[in-house]
């Protein structure tokens, strides 16, 4: 019987399975493919750049064993890594087995001595006595679960929150993706649940970091080669907490590697939480497989507050800090600024800031003042709602009529023009659009938008409207 790799390789296979976990095997082993054996050199591919590393971090002493029994003492092995999401690539890149420099080298069908290579098999970053090295969780204790108040714009990304702090890594919600607009609490959210999570587990290891800081530090780590260095420490996490991933978009070399570190502490059961400031559907610019991954858990949407909870919120903060005001001044407040937590805050803070520099009374009309200063320095955002109203009255129809199910022609295409502003004017998704214009959902919304897209460029009359409900809709 002639020796061929993939015998080679089954009788390694058999050897190994005996010898580690059943899911380990299954994880780490059953991928890998045979694909040549020349001399004694035995040819595997593996699915990944990362694969190869965890095989060699993890399982180097038992692929040596088991392959020197078949092959002899001058074995070697030799990883062909399958790129990643090139299909049609007939030319595989082999990866040097690097001997005392582990940063991989990319070069052809390099091989190195299985012999040679175990004793000098140490990672940097992986040594005795890392877990003692205390990895400081970078959250902010003022943002906690009890100074988040509940409201109904926000109970299921917070409820989802408590879920996994009470059980990090074990619950569905793995990854839980927290996304809204800006000012909504995405980041004070994903800090409480760190903290939580930190006052409940002290001994798990949890990270909070912004994708922005970590693209930063990725970027350094390939300048100063240690690219290997930064993957491992964010593999030693219990609980990684990454705020704002949008910021990811277009950042292909950042996104890879955070995917192969997702998919590291995934499969050891450990969390992972990331906001944005858009549904997993309406994020541009983002591998497909990274997107993927983050809609295999919860995405969450913080939602903008309805006026009691926008009340709460302020009267929440006003009595910690320890300032009285009168119900009216508050309520006023509250009306005004509705899409945006962090400027609801500032206008109280900067009321109070007004009446005690200047000795003025806290008032209505100081209040009118602030909150007009507030709602004009901040680009003013139409909301859907009057998107509706203007494409109504332009048709001369009601704003029922054009959230009806009717197929008429004039109101579909009214509907359509609904959603495509409001895809173009506000930061709502696509499935946020849908819901409000007549319970939809996301896919008919993008319909709609390509459908207004298309018409303008082929239907005069079309154009027209667009160019009319521009310019009604201009702020
Ligand atoms: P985002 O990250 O979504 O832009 P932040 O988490 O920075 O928003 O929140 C903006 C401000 O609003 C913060 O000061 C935060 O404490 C406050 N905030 C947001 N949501 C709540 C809430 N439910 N209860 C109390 N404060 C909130
Ligand atoms: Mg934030």
């Amino acid at each position: 019987m002639s020796i061929t790799a993939q015998s080679v390789w089954n009788n390694c296979l058999n050897f190994i399975k005996d010898n580690i976990q059943p899911q380990a095997y299954k994880t780490w082993f059953e991928p890998i493919m045979a694909v040549k054996l020349t001399d004694n050199a035995l040819s595997v591919q593996v699915p990944s750049k990362f694969f190869y590393e965890w095989l060699e971090e993890h399982y180097v002493k038992i692929l040596k064993v088991a392959l020197t029994k078949e092959l002899g003492e001058t074995a070697k092995l030799v990883y062909i890594i399958k790129m990643e999401n090139t299909y049609g690539n007939k030319q595989p890149f082999t990866e040097k087995i690097p001997s005392s420099n582990r940063s991989a080298v990319k070069s052809q069908d390099v091989d190195v001595p299985l012999k040679n290579r175990d004793r000098e098999l140490r990672n940097p970053f992986v040594i005795p006595g890392i877990r003692n090295v205390k990895i400081e969780s970078q959250l902010n204790p003022n943002y906690n679960f009890d100074n988040f108040l509940e409201g109904d714009s926000n109970r299921l990304a917070r409820s989802a929150g408590l879920a996994v702090s009470a059980k990090p890594g074990g619950t569905s919600f793995n990854p839980l993706l927290i996304f809204g607009g800006v000012g909504l609490g995405k980041t004070h959210l994903a800090h409480a649940i760190g903290v939580d999570i930190k006052d409940k587990y002290p001994e798990k290891t949890v990270l909070y970091i912004s994708a922005e800081k970590f693209t930063q530090q990725y970027i350094d780590s390939v300048k100063k080669n240690n690219r290997n260095d930064f993957i491992h420490f964010y593999q030693l996490i219990d609980v990684l907490v990454i705020d704002d991933v949008q910021f990811l978009s277009g950042k292909s070399g950042t996104q890879d590697v955070f995917f192969h570190i997702f998919n590291h502490l995934h499969q050891n059961g450990k969390q992972v939480i990331l906001t944005s400031d858009k549904a997993p559907v309406d994020m541009q610019d983002i591998e497909q497989r990274l997107l993927s991954r983050f809609k295999w858990g919860l995405s969450a949407e913080l939602q903008t507050p309805d006026f009691e909870t926008r009340v709460s919120i302020l009267k929440n903060k006003l009595y910690r800090d320890g300032v009285e005001m009168p119900d009216d001044i508050i309520e006023y407040v509250a009306k005004h600024i509705k899409s945006n937590i962090r400027e609801l805050e500032g206008a109280i803070i900067s009321l109070i800031a007004q009446s005690s520099f200047n000795k003025k009374e806290i008032n209505i009309e100081l209040a009118k003042q602030v909150v007009e200063k507030f709602v004009k320095n901040t680009k003013r955002e139409v909301s859907i709602d009057y998107i509706q109203k203007v494409v109504s009255d332009y048709f001369q129809m009601d704003v029922d009529t054009l959230q009806s199910k009717t197929r008429k022609r004039h109101i579909v295409q009214a509907r359509q023009l609904a959603m495509f502003f409001a895809k173009k004017l506000t930061k709502a998704s696509l499935a946020s659009i849908g819901s409000q214009i007549g319970k939809r959902d996301h896919a008919t919304v993008l319909h709609a938008c390509k459908t207004v897209d298309n018409l303008s460029s082929t239907d005069k009359q079309f154009r027209k409207y667009v160019e009319d409900l521009t310019k009604k809709l201009s702020v």
